[in-house]
């Protein structure tokens, strides 16, 4: 994916109602730069941002700001570690699956999966897409 450039950032942001801080920026660069492929946890996003002059905690906060007006996404793949995505066009906001490594736990986008049965028998959390589907097995890379 092209690198956005920093207008469209920040709009993006203010858009929501949040300031362009330039962490807040930052974060949403790398995390649309990361689209469809991996979503990233706190430690990773402030360890690939440690060249910048923010803390962790603020890095944090600007995951959390961005969650919480809709730009980003988190999800907990059972190992208790919150894992943070973007929320664009492409990269859908109801929900795709992921699949997670169960010997290196790495965690990769899946494309959106249908599930195939009786209506009647489809809890409503999955008619409405409020679910979060994983998929567990061995990667590519340890297979
Ligand atoms: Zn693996
Ligand atoms: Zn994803």
């Amino acid at each position: 994916m092209a690198k956005a450039k920093l207008p469209e950032l920040r709009t993006m942001v203010r858009e929501r109602g949040l300031r362009a801080t330039p962490s807040r920026l930052a974060v949403l660069e790398l995390l649309l730069a990361n689209a469809s492929g991996q979503p990233m946890s706190h430690a990773e996003v402030a360890e690939k941002l440690a060249a910048g002059p923010w803390d962790p905690a603020t890095i944090y906060r600007n995951l959390t700001d961005l969650v919480e007006v809709g730009l980003a996404r988190r999800t907990d793949v059972g190992d208790h570690i919150w894992r943070f995505e973007v929320v664009s066009a492409t990269h859908d906001a109801a929900g795709h699956p992921h699949f997670v490594c169960t010997e290196c736990g790495t965690v990769e986008c899946l494309p959106v999966m249908e599930f195939v049965m009786p209506r009647s028998k489809t809890p409503r959390a999955l008619k409405q897409r409020k679910v979060e589907v994983h998929v567990r097995g061995v990667c590519d890379t340890c297979l």
